[in-house]
């Protein structure tokens, strides 16, 4: 066992997770609520290594923002802007396939597409463009769309969830993002995010995909007004639809950025509850596979940490954030692929690139012998090809 869980309070949970037993909401709250970290650490670090064993993962993305206008005004969001905004803008159909192209050259396997509520435009764009992209290469794997841009659409094609989710498998939708979650309980979204959908709309959309064979992530975001309670609430709310539908891939906890927004929050999450959140995700999340410590949140050094809390994924390249990054994230816009094996590899962890079902593409041996021999130069591609794009 353990030496920080020998004379721990928290021993009848790790006894409970080692029988294989679900922790309940009370445990979870008391684990929130401790401040012996390296104890939730501990029962997190067994979890990770019984599900998924020594491999750590990463994916070669490329983020893309469609538009960041948008008819909501979320308390919390910094980055939508009204069609009077200066700084508002929305690319073409032929832009975000330009900017796939030259994605490609570096090796992506996933395109990310999210955006705000768009006042205006129709709901062939969004079809147009995941044809474009499926049509410049049927191998991308496009995950798109939040449960809010879902029900957005669904009223632009006035048609329901389901039939709009069909329409948008159909052009080549592979996988929904698992943006807007925030936190469910409905005070909370009345204080961050009022106008959004519910937890029960957010909750039915990813249900529906689930119901039609699409899989899907979720997110938290926290760190903001609402208290270690709702957290647990939230996650309770994720597993009973894990439970239900089995359609999530992964969960990816969000730690609140405080500028260029309405909520009076003065600090970020610090790095005690970023993992103490990643831990007791883990822990508790016992039906999901995968736990990603978010780097454009973290920073990639905490999340580099989290792989020994629980995580065992550290998401991808991305290229190009913008939702983060407006509200004051300061860390970069992209990771290179040899950064996030080093990182990976630092932690004690086989690197193992995915696709965005989370399947190998590529494992890495753990020394570094293999890279040459793998033509794996792909971080020197990445930087050389970000230059001219
Ligand atoms: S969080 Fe999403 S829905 Fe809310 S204002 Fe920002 S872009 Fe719009």
């Amino acid at each position: 066992m353990n030496f920080s869980l020998k004379h721990s309070d928290l021993r009848d949970i790790y006894d409970k997770v080692v029988a294989g037993e679900r922790i309940s909401d009370a445990d979870a709250l008391r684990l929130f609520e401790t401040k012996d970290l390296n104890a939730v650490g501990a029962i997190a670090d067994f979890v990770r290594q019984r599900k998924v064993g020594e491999r750590a993962s990463y994916i070669i993305n490329r983020y893309v923002n469609y538009s960041n206008y948008c008819i909501l005004s979320c308390q919390f969001c910094a980055f939508a802007r009204k069609k009077r905004d200066a700084d508002g803008f929305q690319h073409t159909v032929e832009e975000i396939v330009q900017k796939a192209r030259e994605a490609l050259n570096i090796g992506i396997t996933e395109m990310h597409i999210v955006g705000g509520l768009h006042p205006s435009l129709p709901f062939s764009y969004y079809t147009d463009m995941l044809r474009g992209l499926k049509q410049l290469d049927a191998r991308l794997q496009l995950k798109c769309f939040t449960a809010i841009e879902i029900l957005h659409l669904a009223w632009l094609a006035k048609k329901s969830v389901k039939e709009t989710l069909a329409e948008l498998k159909a052009a080549g939708l592979d996988s929904l993002t698992g943006g807007g979650a925030e936190i469910f309980r409905k005070e909370v979204r009345a204080a961050i995010a009022k106008g959004k959908e519910s937890a029960e709309e957010y909750l039915d959309v990813h249900r529906a995909w689930h119901q039609m064979g699409g899989r899907s992530t979720c997110t938290m975001l926290y760190g903001h007004v609402e208290s270690l309670a709702d957290r647990v609430d939230h996650l309770r709310q994720l597993r009973a639809l894990q439970d239900e539908t089995r359609g999530f891939t992964g969960f990816i906890p969000l730690a609140y950025q405080p500028e260029n927004n309405r909520i009076p929050v003065q600090t970020p999450p610090t790095g005690f509850d970023s993992l103490r959140t990643i831990a007791i995700s883990r822990i508790y999340l016992d039906n999901f596979d995968h736990i990603t410590a978010y780097w454009v949140g973290l920073g990639m050094k905490l999340a580099q940490v989290a792989l020994s809390y629980g995580a065992d994924d550290i998401h991808g390249t991305i290229i190009e954030e913008n939702i983060f990054r407006m509200a004051g994230s300061k860390v970069p816009q992209l990771q290179t692929e040899k950064d996030m094996v080093k990182a990976i590899r630092e932690a004690g962890r086989v690197p193992v690139q995915r696709n965005t079902f989370y399947e190998p593409v590529k494992v890495w041996d753990n020394t570094g012998a293999q890279d040459e021999a793998a033509g794996a130069q792909p971080s020197a591609m990445l930087e050389k090809n970000l230059a001219t794009a």
